[in-house]
């Protein structure tokens, strides 16, 4: 549903991304790897819209979107779970999701996120800033069910958390994904993100150096991607 083509795009300081092009399709898992800086958060902000890429295309459902305003495109059913979790860190559990709910669905979004992550429902009137590094990203993975999106994109949603924690944040994306969501999933784990995802694209320096199913990715690849621009 959701296709980047032939994405050019960077900042004032260089071009980071050239002529990338990837695919989600529906109800699929996708997990974009690479060592860092390779400009993997770089084409998430560019799939939500927070970065107008140079040339290339954004298309939903085969529709031109690349003109479109963050807010336009999480209205198309795009979500982004930046990198530092994108919570609001004064606000309570509880406000944080009336304010991501969609309109005159408060009651069930809660719900629903408190029956997924049942710590969010013992820390309904805490403050965000408060909880612990893994109840913040549990908060934030939440808006990925109360916001109803068709894509997710999750920027290193595992990132300084306890193994425990990233054990039970994968068991989140896994039961998302027998969902109708699909997940771009940007992920340091790869052996983890390789067991959940559908597709791989494997980005370094800007470009897509692999592209094809988990089962198809040799460890050599992998190896080579990584160290081979250290
Ligand atoms: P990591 O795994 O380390 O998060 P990444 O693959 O997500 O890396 P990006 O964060 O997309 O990589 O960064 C790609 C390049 O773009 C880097 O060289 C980075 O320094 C540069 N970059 C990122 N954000 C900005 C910005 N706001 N302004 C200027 N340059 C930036």
């Amino acid at each position: 549903m959701l296709e980047l083509r032939n994405i050019t795009a960077g900042y004032d300081t260089g071009t980071v991304l050239r002529d990338v092009s990837i695919t989600v399709p529906d109800n699929a898992v996708v997990a974009l790897l690479g060592p860092n800086g390779a400009g993997k958060t770089t084409l998430l902000r560019v799939a939500s819209g927070l970065l107008k890429p140079r040339s290339g295309q954004i298309l939903i459902d085969g529709e031109d979107v690349t003109n479109l305003k963050p807010h336009q495109l999480a209205k198309r059913g795009v979500c982004h779970v930046p990198e530092g979790r994108g919570i609001f860190p004064s606000l309570t559990v509880t406000d944080n999701i009336r304010l991501q709910a969609p309109p005159g669905n408060f009651k069930a979004s809660l719900k629903k996120a408190t029956s997924v992550f049942p710590r969010l429902g013992e820390r309904a009137n805490q403050v965000a800033r408060t909880m612990s590094g893994g109840e913040q990203q549990m908060l934030a993975l939440s808006y990925a069910y109360v916001g109803n999106p068709r894509v997710v994109l999750l920027d290193e949603v595992s990132m300084g958390l306890a193994p425990k924690i990233v054990e039970e944040i994968f068991a989140y994306l896994h039961d998302l994904s027998k969902s109708n969501i699909s997940q771009l999933l940007v992920e340091q784990y790869v052996g983890q993100a390789l067991q959940l995802a559908d597709y791989v694209y494997i980005l370094d320096r800007g470009r897509i150096s692999f592209a094809g199913e988990p089962g198809e990715i040799s460890e050599e690849t992998i190896m080579n991607s990584y160290l081979g621009s250290l």
